[in-house]
């Protein structure tokens, strides 16, 4: 049979365009190597309990922002439950922040620990960026442009105002803090840093403000809750795909991907598959490794960033036994000794919710620990134990678990990621940002011109669920603009 679209992976930028491309009535078929779908936004049970694969947070429901118009485009409801307060944030010096949704309460939380220099003039500039970017991404769906047809859609949709966004691309985050007089508070450059690596995956110094503002602020917009885990948010696009007749197939690893006379080939550990255009929703790196066509080796040459500029994570899920828990269900705590063998100086924490009976019976908690791993290549973890020992300690010290209530716990490595999702060097988390990388220099979705295209967290516009949601909208809209 030959499809009108395959797409490599069934990660969330895949599955969104898939699903788009679906509603405009394409019969696609969604190439997925593991068992089960989502990738780094996905859930998995075990010993009777539901774990996050990665990704525990969740934003990009509000208007203007992509899993809105998402889930509006197909008329999909997903039950999420908004939580009251984002995060709580354990400084390096003992004292506990709370990132409050409501941009007031939160400024006047900035100002009580990192003092009022500045705190108010730098929050309201980077909340009014981070609004515009949500609202101009929406609207700007030719960007990055590859062809006059985008310039020419891009003229038809500029607005006012978003040309002043412009000179944010560059300027680096630091700048902006030395800009408001901040760059000697150290406590805030440490907190800005430790947060920017969470979402915009690198340190302000390489962060430009149009990401970085919007990386920073993501506690100011509604964030969820899903109950049952992520995989909630996924299997609506699942359903919704094979509901209207095409199909997401498991254990299918695509192994290689070869031009036709009339659209590709795609070859993968069982079968072979036909389709008139393709999307490759797995990273560049790996898109690269099958795609043999020269030309497309050289298109993504300029592009590809080597372990020594990307992240992994060690990763653990722990079980735990009674109460109490902290009310607020995601934690960053700072490290600023570093942990052991890998020197990362945060640690992300996210609780199951309390009143979420899926994911773990009454009086039970699952619980997702993150941190960066830079160069993944580069540190082979040979003892989980020593940086399972070292998180668990720095939990209980900040008062978050204690030993006792620990039922259960699993730890993963680079290798693992490398694994469960083939990405290269266990990699995740995106591309981070770069100084020298501005929106406009990040890889578009059209990869070969002719009927290929590109999604996920290593194009634009980059990391964690709404921007990959974003980049799957592009690629459908591209594939769409280019043949419909
Ligand atoms: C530990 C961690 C914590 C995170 N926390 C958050 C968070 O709190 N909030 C947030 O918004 N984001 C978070 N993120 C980031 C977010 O999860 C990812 O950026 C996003 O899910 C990536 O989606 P994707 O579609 O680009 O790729 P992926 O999710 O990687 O999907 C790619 C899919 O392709 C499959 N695949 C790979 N190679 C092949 C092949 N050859 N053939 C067939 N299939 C293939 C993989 O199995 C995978 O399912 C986190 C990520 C991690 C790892």
């Amino acid at each position: 049979m030959t499809y009108d679209v395959v797409l490599i992976g069934s990660g969330f930028g895949a599955l969104s365009a898939a699903a788009l491309l679906v509603k405009r009535g394409l019969q696609v078929c969604v190439l997925e190597q593991a068992k089960y779908p989502g990738g780094c936004a996905s859930s998995y049970l075990r010993k009777g309990y539901i774990f996050e694969t990665g990704a525990t947070t969740l934003v990009g429901l509000d208007e203007h922002m992509p899993l809105r118009y998402l889930l509006d485009e197909l008329g999909l409801q997903v039950p999420v439950r908004q939580l009251e307060v984002p995060m709580q944030v354990h400084l390096p010096d003992g004292q506990l922040l709370t990132r409050y949704q409501s941009l007031d309460e939160w400024i006047q939380e900035a100002e009580r620990v990192f003092g009022k220099h500045q705190q108010r003039e730098f929050w309201e500039q980077c909340y009014r960026i981070s609004r515009q970017v949500w609202q101009v991404s929406l609207q700007q769906k030719s960007f990055p442009f590859s062809n006059l047809q985008d310039l020419w859609q891009a003229a038809r949709q500029v607005r006012p105002g978003q040309l002043r966004l412009l000179p944010v691309a560059f300027q680096t985050v630091e700048q902006l803090l030395q800009k408001h007089g901040l760059l000697q508070n150290k406590l805030f450059v440490d907190f800005v840093n430790e947060q920017l690596l969470i979402t915009a995956q690198n340190y302000m110094p390489e962060v430009n403000v149009l990401f970085g503002a919007t990386a920073l602020c993501y506690t100011l917009f509604g964030n969820y809750y899903l109950d049952g885990g992520l995989i909630n948010l996924v299997n609506p696009l699942v359903d919704y795909i094979t509901a209207h007749g095409s199909s997401v197939l498991y254990r299918q690893t695509v192994r290689q991907v070869l031009p036709e006379t009339s659209g590709y080939r795609i070859w993968t550990n069982t079968s072979s598959f036909r389709s008139r255009y393709v999307i490759s929703g797995i990273p560049l790196n790996n898109t690269q490794q099958i795609f043999k066509d020269e030309k497309v080796q050289a298109t993504l040459q300029p592009y590809l960033l080597k372990s020594d500029k990307l992240n992994s994570a060690f990763t653990m899920g722990l079980v735990l036994q009674g109460r109490p828990l902290p009310e607020v269900l995601h934690h960053q705590v700072h490290v600023p000794e570093g942990l052991p063998l890998i020197n990362s100086k945060s640690v992300f924490v996210s609780f199951s919710h309390p009143e979420d009976k899926r994911r773990a019976p009454e009086q039970e908690t699952v619980v997702s620990v993150s941190t960066h791993i830079h160069d993944p290549a580069s540190h082979i973890i040979h003892d989980k134990k020593v940086l399972e020992n070292a998180i668990i300690r720095l939990l209980t010290d900040k008062g978050l678990i204690t030993e006792e209530q620990i039922l259960y716990r699993q730890s993963a490595t680079p290798g693992a990621w490398l694994f469960w999702t083939a990405r290269e060097f266990g990699m995740v988390g995106g591309y981070p940002q770069y100084s020298r990388i501005k929106p406009w220099h990040m890889k578009d979705a059209r990869l070969d011109h002719k009927g290929a295209y590109l999604c996920g967290d290593t194009v634009y516009p980059g990391q964690g669920i709404p921007g990959t949601c974003l980049s799957g909208i592009l690629a459908a809209h591209k594939l769409l603009q280019d043949h419909f």
